[in-house]
């Protein structure tokens, strides 16, 4: 069998990324599947981000002459790359992050579909025209590109999340610079990769306008510090937003934040249980907990509780967990030695807390000493107290019960994030009042399917410590642009508008 290591390699070849792109540098790359070393990445200096962003200045001002329609171009072109790419991108994102085989896909096959919403709006970046109350006026509305952007990416959806913001960017007309997470670089070169062979196809592409700076914190901190990027997207905790967005702020850029979730369902009496039962096994335990949307709380109603929770109990313990690509398991790894420790610390806090911790321990058979494999954990918990309120980037999901309506929305709403949500019902008074303006205060409210798993389409984001953004779907794209409004007179006297008079 190949190893982790070869296979990469193999797969960063495959992809057009040359090995001194992945060899030799300072900052090493683990499999979370064996824990072994698969690449070696150099980081980028912040003299470096800095030049970077004058080649991205640059090339936006090349890039914003070019009409929308043929920017869709190359973002077709870019599709069309991603999808003769599939499936070793899909793979080295598997290897990289430890998502099972289909999720790997699943990534990459969200990249080709934004690739497909953006071409199409390239021909739609929409205007109005206002009505005037001044004589032989035209009032209208332009959206313009708003320049370089900034996007700073998580390591759970590696490779994902970029084309979300770099696909509505590039068909904006803006320039990108890229810093991935210092967990995933491997997958962020491979992108680089196909993107370059999609602008050679479409020849005349400027030259800078996509960057990747690999590093940490203080490589992300250049974008986020520098005037000559107006928009900053980042994704990625909400204690890393927080700093993004007050910084971002204090020059009057403008960031994209897309934060932590915590998110809840609630299970109702009418619900369908065993749907319910398989919706909230993928939205708790998919990806090994580590989805911003994973679902984190269930609400259940006290008289379905005893067989919705007796059912899961078992689904729990039967889940495999194992090496995703030599084993037919569903949960693969937690991503590195600190998210288990995260998890562990987060499960002896409910404990105290007087919770019932089904599951959670370390799965040493799985895997090497250096990776880290984890039974899910199902936490019934008297109240919604302690660390049920945080965000754990695990796969821990609390149990709480309620018996009136008003009491289950209360506890959904109850926490400092508001990233998805979801109810379980067939009563539709509680499914309008669960997405009516009483109801979830998420971003993402569903009904009977879990919060995890949004296509492209809708605006995707949420309210509260998520951070505000919206990215991908519906109107996100004008996150990316800059609005303009201008007044026309085509007439030959000067009427004021309030019927102003200032004759001189
Ligand atoms: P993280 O906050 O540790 O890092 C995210 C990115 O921010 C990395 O690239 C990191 O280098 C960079 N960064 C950190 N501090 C920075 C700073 N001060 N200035 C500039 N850049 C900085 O997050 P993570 O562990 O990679 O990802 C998990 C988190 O991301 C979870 O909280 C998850 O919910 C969230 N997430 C949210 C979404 C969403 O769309 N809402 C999507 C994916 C992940």
């Amino acid at each position: 069998m190949t190893s982790p290591a070869a296979e990469t390699r193999q797969l960063l070849e495959a992809l057009g990324v040359p090995a001194s792109r992945f060899t030799g540098g300072s900052r090493t790359v683990r499999s979370p599947l064996t824990g072994e070393t698969i690449g070696a990445v150099k980081d980028d200096s912040p003299a470096e981000a800095k030049a970077a962003i004058g080649k991205a200045q640059a090339a936006f001002e090349a890039w914003r002459k070019v009409p929308g329609p043929q920017r869709g171009e190359l973002v077709r072109l870019l599709g069309e790359e991603l999808r003769a790419a599939k499936t070793e991108l899909g793979r080295l994102v598997s290897l990289e992050v430890g998502k099972i085989a289909s999720e790997g896909l699943g990534e990459v096959q969200e990249m080709i579909d934004i690739c497909d919403f953006a071409t199409g709006l390239s021909r739609q970046l929409y205007g109005l025209t206002i009505a005037t109350e001044r004589g032989d006026h035209r009032m209208m509305e332009q959206w313009h590109p708003a320049g370089v952007v900034g996007v700073i990416s998580a390591f759970n959806f590696p490779v994902a999340v970029w084309s979300w913001n770099a696909a509505l960017a590039f068909v904006c007309g803006d320039s990108v610079v890229w810093k991935p997470s210092e967990k995933t670089p491997l997958t962020a070169l491979a992108v680089e990769a196909i993107f370059n062979r999609a602008a050679a196809r479409f020849g005349g592409v400027p030259d800078g306008l996509l960057t990747l700076i690999l590093g940490a914190r203080e490589v992300g901190e250049v974008l986020v510090d520098d005037p000559r990027v107006p928009v900053v997207s980042a994704t990625g905790s909400t204690a890393m937003g927080r700093i993004v967005g007050e910084r971002v702020a204090r020059r009057f850029g403008r960031s994209i934040l897309e934060l932590g979730g915590n998110n809840a369902s609630i299970v109702t009496p009418s619900a369908d249980l065993d749907l319910a039962l398989r919706a909230i096994a993928f939205a708790a335990m998919g990806t090994a907990g580590q989805r911003c949307t994973s679902l984190r709380r269930l609400i259940v109603h006290d008289s379905v509780y005893d067989d919705l929770v007796g059912k899961l109990k078992k689904v729990y313990a039967g889940i495999s967990v194992g090496n995703p690509l030599t084993t037919e398991s569903l949960v693969g790894p937690l991503i590195d030695k600190a998210a288990f420790d995260g998890m562990q610390k987060a499960l002896e806090e409910a404990r105290k807390a007087g919770g019932t911790v089904h599951g959670g321990a370390r799965v040493a058979e799985a895997g090497p000493q250096e990776a880290y494999y984890a039974r899910p954990a199902l936490v019934e918990m008297p109240k919604q107290v302690g660390p049920v309120v945080n965000e754990t980037f695990a796969p821990i999901l609390y149990v709480l019960k309620y018996s009136e309506f008003d009491e289950a929305l209360a506890l959904q709403n109850g926490v400092p994030q508001g990233l998805s949500s979801s109810i379980f019902a067939t009563d539709m008074r509680e499914v309008e009042r669960f997405v009516s303006a009483q109801g979830s205060d998420c971003g993402i409210a569903n009904v009977n399917m879990g919060p995890s798993g949004a296509e492209i389409g809708g605006a995707f984001g949420g309210e509260k410590e998520t951070g505000g953004g919206r990215e991908s779907g519906s109107d996100a794209w004008k996150a990316y642009m800059r609005r303009q409004t201008s007044a026309i007179n085509y007439g030959r006297t000067l009427p004021l508008a309030q019927g102003v008079k200032f004759d001189v």
